[in-house]
C-alpha cells in the first residue's frame, strides 16, 4: 500500500527535491509515521533519515523553500532542525549504533536504512516512509511494525535485553507508549525490563520526569504505574509511592493498601482535569501515610498528620527528581497539606468552616474540592453517593459564603497603616494582634467583611490593649 497520502503537505515536496539534488536517499520516520498509521491527528514534529548527511540535507531543504528558514545544527548529533510553516523538522544521517556499560551516548557510524532502523527503540517507531522520487510513500517496515500497531503491541526491534540495557530510558518509554497507546507490552520485553531495572541509575532525572510527565497527562495513568511497579522500576524512581504498597492487619483490623487507591485516585482525577500539578497531587495526596502508619489500641489504624508529613515530602521528592521547585511544587504541596480539610467538613458544614477553607486554599479551592472527589474510592455505591452527595453540598457553600463574604484572596479591610495612624504606633506588635483579631472574627462570622464593622473592631481592640486614639 501507498501512503502518499500522509505526505501531502509542501515541506515533502522539497525534501523529495532537495534529497535527488543533493543524490542521497530520505526518509520520514519514527512518530510522524506511527501517528499517521494510527490516525493520531496531523503531528507537527517531522523526524527525517537522509542516507548521507543530514545536515548538509537540511541547509538544501532551507535554501530551496520559499522563506529559506535557518538551519539549526546540532553538531555533536549530527541532526539540524529548521521549522516551516507550523512544522519542525529535523534531519539525521542514517546511522548505526554500538553501545558501552556506562553511558546512553552510543558510538556512532554511518550506515543503511536499515541499520537506522535497528537502533530505534521500538517496532513501532521504526516505520518509514520513503520521500525518494522513484518509490514516494512507500512503507518500510522491516519488522513488521505495521501488525504490532493493529494489534496494539510494544516490542523492541532487536533482543530486548540488549535494547534496554544499550539505552534505559527505553524502559520508561515503553512504559509510557503503552500508556498512552493503551497497548501491551510483549512479555520478553517487560521481562527484560524488570531484568534490567537497575540500569535506570544511569538515566538523568530530568528525562525520567519528562516521561513521568507523559503517563500523567494520559487517559488512564494508572497503567503506566502499574508497568513500573511490576518491573520495579517505580522503586528506584519513587520509592515514596511503593512505600504505600501492603495491607496490614492486626487484631482483625486492617487498613486499606494506599498504593492502588492511589492509583484510582488518579484514574479519577484524569476524567475530570487536565491539569498536570493536580494530577501530580492527586499522586503524591496520600505520601505521608507511609512515615505516619501506627496501630493504636481502641483507635486502630492512624495516619497521624500524614497530610502535613506528606507536603514536607512533596519538596524533598522535586527536589531529587530536579524538578522546578517554584509555584508548581507550592501547588502540589498546597494540595497535599489540604487534602483531607473538605472531608472533615463534609459531614457538619458550617459558614465558618467553610471560610477557613476558602481563605486558607484561596484560588485553588476548586482544584481542591476536585482533588477530594478523585478521592472517593468506596465500592460501597450507597457510600459513594453520600460522599459525593457532601461535597455538592461543600461545593454549593462555597458559592454562597464567597459570594457573601469574599474571603478568597483575603484583603484585611483595615490596613495595618490606618491602625498605626488611629493609635499613633510605630511598627509593633500591636498591630500584628489587631489584625489577627480582626481576621479572625470575619472568619468566624462575627462581623461581616465591611471596612465599617472592621474599623469599630480595631477600635474596640485597641482599647482592651490600652491605647490610646489620635486619629479617628
Ligand atoms: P513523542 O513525540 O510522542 O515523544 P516520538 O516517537 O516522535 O513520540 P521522539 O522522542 O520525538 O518520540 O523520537 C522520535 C523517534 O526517534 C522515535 O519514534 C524513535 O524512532 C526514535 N527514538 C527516540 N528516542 C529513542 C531512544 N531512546 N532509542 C531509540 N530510538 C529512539
Amino acid at each position: 500500500m501507498n501512503h502518499k497520502r500522509a505526505l501531502k503537505h509542501n515541506i515533502f515536496k522539497y525534501i523529495t527535491q532537495s534529497a535527488e539534488e543533493l543524490q542521497v536517499e530520505s526518509y520520514v520516520i519514527g512518530g510522524f509515521v506511527r501517528d499517521y498509521l494510527l490516525d493520531r491527528g496531523d503531528a507537527k514534529d517531522i523526524d527525517v533519515v537522509a542516507v548521507g548527511s543530514g545536515i548538509e540535507l537540511a541547509k538544501q531543504v532551507a535554501k530551496n523553500l520559499p522563506n529559506q528558514p535557518k538551519v539549526q545544527v546540532f553538531k555533536t548529533y549530527g541532526t539540524a532542525m529548521l521549522r516551516y510553516e507550523e512544522i519542525e523538522v529535523e534531519f539525521v544521517g542514517a546511522r548505526k549504533e554500538s553501545y558501552n556499560e556506562n553511558s546512553r551516548n552510543p558510538i556512532v557510524e554511518n550506515g543503511t536504512l536499515q541499520d537506522d532502523q535497528n537502533r530505534r527503540d521500538f517496532t513501532i517507531n521504526a516505520l518509514a516512509l520513503s520521500l525518494n522520487e522513484k518509490n514516494f510513500g512507500e512503507l518500510l517496515d522491516p519488522f513488521n511494525g505495521l501488525n504490532d500497531l493493529d494489534k496494539g503491541i510494544i516490542r523492541t526491534p532487536l533482543d530486548p535485553n540488549i535494547t534496554y540495557s544499550d539505552d534505559p530510558l527505553r524502559m520508561m518509554r515503553a512504559i509510557r507508549f503503552a500508556t498512552q497507546l493503551n497497548f501491551e507490552i510483549e512479555a520478553t520485553s517487560l521481562k527484560a525490563i524488570a531484568d534490567n531495572k537497575e540500569r535506570i541509575k544511569i538515566i538523568t532525572k530530568e528525562r525520567i520526569v519528562v516521561e513521568l510527565h507523559k503517563i500523567l497527562e494520559s487517559k488512564t495513568p494508572s497503567v503506566g504505574f502499574l508497568h513500573l511497579e511490576q518491573t520495579g522500576l517505580l522503586q528506584f524512581i519513587l520509592p515514596e509511592l511503593t512505600a504505600l504498597k501492603g495491607i496490614d492487619e492486626i487484631e482483625g483490623q486492617r487498613h486499606k493498601d494506599n498504593f492502588y487507591h492511589t492509583l484510582e485516585v488518579v484514574d479519577n482525577i484524569a476524567k475530570t482535569t487536565d491539569n498536570l500539578w493536580l494530577r501530580w497531587a492527586a499522586l503524591l495526596h496520600d505520601i505521608g501515610k507511609a512515615p505516619t502508619k501506627k496501630f493504636q489500641k481502641k483507635v486502630g489504624w492512624t495516619f497521624h498528620a500524614h497530610e502535613f508529613v506528606g507536603s514536607k515530602m512533596v519538596y524533598k521528592l522535586f527536589k531529587r527528581l530536579k524538578m522546578p521547585l517554584n509555584d508548581k511544587m507550592k501547588f502540589v504541596q498546597k494540595m497535599v497539606f489540604m487534602s483531607s480539610r473538605p472531608i472533615v467538613l463534609a459531614t457538619d458544614v458550617t459558614d465558618a468552616a467553610v471560610r477557613r477553607l476558602v481563605f486558607d486554599a484561596g484560588d485553588y479551592v476548586e482544584d481542591l474540592m476536585t482533588l477530594c472527589e478523585a478521592d472517593i474510592t468506596t465500592k460501597n455505591p450507597k457510600k459513594f453517593k453520600k460522599y459525593h452527595n457532601n461535597f455538592k453540598k461543600v461545593r454549593a457553600k462555597i458559592i454562597e459564603v464567597e459570594e457573601r463574604d469574599q474571603v478568597r484572596n483575603f484583603q484585611p479591610p483595615v490596613s495595618g497603616e490606618e491602625i498605626m495612624e488611629t493609635f499613633n504606633l510605630k511598627p509593633s506588635r500591636e498591630i500584628g494582634l489587631i489584625k489577627e483579631a480582626i481576621k479572625e472574627a470575619i472568619l468566624e462570622g462575627e462581623i461581616p467583611n465591611e471596612y465599617e464593622a472592621a474599623f469599630e473592631l480595631m477600635l474596640e481592640k485597641g482599647k482592651n490593649l490600652g491605647l490610646e486614639v489620635v486619629k479617628s
